[in-house]
């Protein structure tokens, strides 16, 4: 156990190389190890970000994440092992009672692998002797001002390394000219629609080219999936890239998770998403191998979180970089996009993490699906009250139910809330063709209400393997068409 954080989920890390080590170095880390292990349950991951996490260590999270909760995180228990308690949770509780939320929305750096399992403290030392600016224990009682100020930096260049810069502001992104068709609708103002594929499990592209032909013209893009639920498919690269070449027409958007994937393969297949002609890409942190169903692989699958890959891939395309500082002669043009979680946590926490990904890079957000419309709102003015429905496109999530069975199965999704009179709309419904009616009825009422909602920009449509109903229900409630065909048409 230690006293201030949920206790380690794996062991603590060990360094990648140990022939610089001197003996005497060796004792100092495991007694840094021991201490710091017993007080926060620390991993060593040499990349401390206590101060700005309310004195819990991030790394006790099994996911590693480090800017913030995943969309299955409740407050009794993690989604991982629910035999310990959301990391993240306690880290915004913490947070508030110290009053430090503000700390919260500094953009933290995945680890550099160069520090991980080494001793940091006389590195800090080392730095606080070295610097002329660092704070002075007189200053604490003389300058109480200047002291906090001192400190504040000398601790900013400890946990921010050169090559990552982490802060928390918004940076708008650094181009005129709307890159995709999606973006494009959307700037238009129209309400606009996005629709969701899940790539096929076999290699046949005939699926992707007859779904994507139900949905041309009704959406402005449609989503390919990542191996959601750790379950493996076809790549969404290359559906998405099967998309693009079909006779649809129909924009993709590239799903990409930052689950199993390091920081350089990240990188490499943006940029061969690209060079593909992908625009739209997705950016998640992903399901936790735990819910997938085969063999589950090792523990540590997580180099990045959604917040990092959005940090990272808007500095690719607006600075021309890739992360060690190598320039991009031709830059990825690049729509950027996240999730929104209304109902993961309390919407002054979701807000929270939703700010970090719009001041990462986030241009668009689409959500989980809403089947409770006031909490939804009270999302909405979570993220107004923050001043960020003017820096974002929202879309609205929508699973059309169909049958009885999918509104009961979504009563235990994390970050998924169902009224209970819709499930029992649904299990009155009658027969099959029965329930699917109702869930048609229950998709049109919330689109009429989705529909005037303001600081919305439109529907993400997630018909799991119903596709073929999105254009019934754009129809019924009169919901528009993409209004911009080709991006040489006037927008803005
Ligand atoms: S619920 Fe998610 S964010 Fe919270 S500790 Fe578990 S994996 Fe991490």
């Amino acid at each position: 156990m230690s006293l201030f954080s949920p206790p380690r989920y794996q062991a603590p890390f060990k360094p990648y190389r140990r022939d610089d080590l001197t003996p005497a170095i060796k004792i100092f880390t495991a007694a840094e190890g021991l201490i710091k292990g017993a007080l926060f349950g620390c991993r060593m991951c040499g990349n401390c970000l206590l101060q700005e996490t309310a004195f819990v260590c991030p790394m006790t999270c099994p996911k590693g994440l480090r800017n913030g909760l995943c969309g299955g995180a409740t407050p009794e228990a993690c989604e991982v092992d629910p035999s310990r308690p959301c990391t993240w949770y306690k880290i915004y509780e913490r947070a508030e009672k110290l009053g430090r939320e503000d700390a919260l929305l500094e953009n933290n750096a995945p680890l550099d692998g160069n520090r991980v399992g080494r001793e940091t403290w006389i590195d800090v030392v080392k730095m606080w002797r070295e610097r002329e600016d660092s704070p002075k224990v007189t200053e604490y009682f003389s300058d109480r001002e200047k002291f906090d100020k001192d400190w504040e930096n000398l601790f900013y260049d400890i946990r921010q390394p050169e090559w990552w810069q982490g802060d928390k502001k918004y940076h708008a992104p650094a181009y005129e000219e709307p890159i995709s068709l999606l973006e494009a609708n959307l700037r238009t103002g129209e309400f606009t629609c996005t629709g969701e594929i899940a790539p096929p499990l076999s290699v046949s592209e005939t699926v992707i080219c007859k779904k994507a032909s139900w949905l041309s013209g009704y959406v402005a893009a449609a989503n390919f999936t990542d191996n959601a639920s750790a379950s493996a498919r076809m790549g969404s690269m290359a559906a998405s890239k099967l998309c693009l070449d079909s006779a649809s027409g129909l924009e993709p958007v590239m799903q990409l998770q930052a689950r199993d994937r390091t920081r350089v393969v990240i990188e490499s297949d943006v940029m061969g998403a690209a060079g593909l002609g992908i625009k739209n890409i997705l950016c998640l942190s992903g399901d936790h191998h735990r819910f997938g169903p085969g063999p589950v692989s090792k523990p540590d699958q997580f180099d990045m979180d959604a917040v990092q890959m959005l940090w990272m891939l808007r500095r690719m395309r607006d600075d021309g970089k890739y992360l060690d500082g190598r320039n991009i002669k031709f830059r990825p043009q690049l729509f950027l996009g996240a999730a929104g979680s209304p109902f993961g946590a309390p919407p002054k926490y979701e807000a929270i993490r939703a700010e970090k990904k719009i001041n990462a890079g986030a241009q668009f957000i689409q959500t989980q699906p809403i089947f409770d419309y006031n909490g939804f709102l009270e999302w909405v003015e979570a993220l107004d009250k923050r001043n960020l429905l003017d820096k974002v496109y929202i879309l609205a999530g929508m699973i059309p139910l169909k049958s009885a069975r999918a509104a009961n199965f979504m009563v235990d999704v994390p970050g998924v809330s169902i009224p209970p009179e819709i499930v029992k709309r649904m299990d009155n419904a009658g027969d099959k063709d029965g329930q699917a009616e109702e869930g048609v009825a229950i998709a049109l009422e919330m689109i009429e209400k989705l529909k005037n909602t303001p600081g919305i920009s439109g529907i993400h449509f997630m018909a799991v393997h119903w596709e073929a109903i999105i254009p019934r229900l754009m129809d019924e409630s009169g919901l528009p068409k993409p209004s911009v065909t080709t991006l040489s048409e006037t927008v803005n």
